[in-house]
């Protein structure tokens, strides 16, 4: 944790930095407000003590600096002036300072104060973390890691507004594992599981960083492929379904093959929307299904 101490005085610098190594933090110092701006733009800052009066850009223009950054961390702002009146702090504290210490602080109080900065520093990033923890797994599907349904349906919506945008192709892929229901059947449930984790796997290494894989519902998963035609698509395809014939779901079942179909479909220029492009897939690989099975079919 980081925190910052903006003086332009010495005397006060080695004062407030020795509170804060007693709480047992490292204090980095600045003496200016440009500096101290530019320090919290380039770091991750939890509390910043500030000096209202310093040369340059004063502390209430720093705070509302710091304010207006859109950084993902917010830092706990106490600003520390000789000024007392309560129109001072009151600006002070609309500026978007947290808190407000006078210079005359006891060190006790001064130290008790900084501790609460820090305290909640350390929730706000707690929070912060958490949130972004939930916003990860409300995208992904917990079996395979994979998209889940309505991720993987808003990159394809992303996706098709940037092919528009850049007059690009974009294919999508629907898969769906050839008599699944017999794996489980046979194999029970806990194979059908492995099953569909190393399936995932193997289309995540078929993909490249900017493809996008989920897992539509069940045994079905879909794949968007921006900036790609449909030759490219279909051979896409193609190399999933050849490789998922090698696909070993159990390491002592020597019995069973894995198949998938495959329908595709091609957009050029985002003509078709997610909706008409996604029937259209469905209905090759219904197509694939009733050919057969272990093929893969373009919407034409
Ligand atoms: P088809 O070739 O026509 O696709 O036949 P299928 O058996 O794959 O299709 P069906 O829709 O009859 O069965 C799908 C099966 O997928 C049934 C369901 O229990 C299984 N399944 C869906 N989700 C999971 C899962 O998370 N884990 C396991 N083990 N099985 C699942
Ligand atoms: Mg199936
Ligand atoms: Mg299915």
């Amino acid at each position: 944790m980081k925190i910052l101490i903006a003086q332009d005085n010495p005397a006060g610098r080695k004062i407030l930095s020795k509170i804060v190594a007693d709480l047992g933090y490292d204090p980095v110092t600045v003496n200016s407000g440009e500096d101290t701006l530019e320090y919290v733009k380039q770091n991750e800052c939890s509390v910043v003590l500030l000096d209202w009066m310093m040369p340059g850009m004063d502390g209430i223009e720093v705070c509302r600096q710091i304010r207006m950054l859109d950084g993902e961390y917010a830092c706990y702002i106490i600003i520390n002036s000789a000024r007392e009146g309560s129109d001072d702090i009151s600006r002070a504290l609309r500026a978007g300072a947290n808190d407000y210490i006078s210079k005359k602080t006891s060190s006790t109080e001064l130290k008790a104060r900084i501790g609460v900065g820090i305290r909640t520093a350390q929730l706000e990033k707690k929070l912060m973390d958490l949130n972004n923890r939930l916003k990860y797994l409300v995208r992904i599907d917990s079996l395979t890691g994979l998209l889940n349904h309505t991720a993987i349906l808003k990159e394809l919506s992303i996706e098709l507004d940037r092919g528009r945008r850049d007059a690009t192709s974009t294919s999508i892929l629907m898969l769906d594992l050839d008599r699944f229901k017999m794996v489980n059947d046979t194999f029970g449930h806990q194979i059908g599981d492995k099953t569909l984790i190393r399936f995932s796997s193997l289309l995540s290494q078929n993909c490249r960083s900017f493809d996008r894989i989920g897992r539509y519902g069940g045994e079905e998963f879909l794949i968007v492929l921006p900036r790609t035609d449909e030759e490219e698509c279909l051979a896409i395809g193609n190399r999933i379904r050849i490789q998922t014939g090698t696909l070993q779901p159990g390491d002592d079942i020597n019995n069973l093959r894995i198949t998938c179909s495959i329908g595709c479909c091609t957009t050029v220029n985002s003509q078709k929307r997610s909706f008409s492009l996604i029937a259209a897939a469905d209905s090759a690989l219904f197509r694939a299904k009733r050919a057969g099975r272990n093929l893969v079919k373009s919407c034409k």
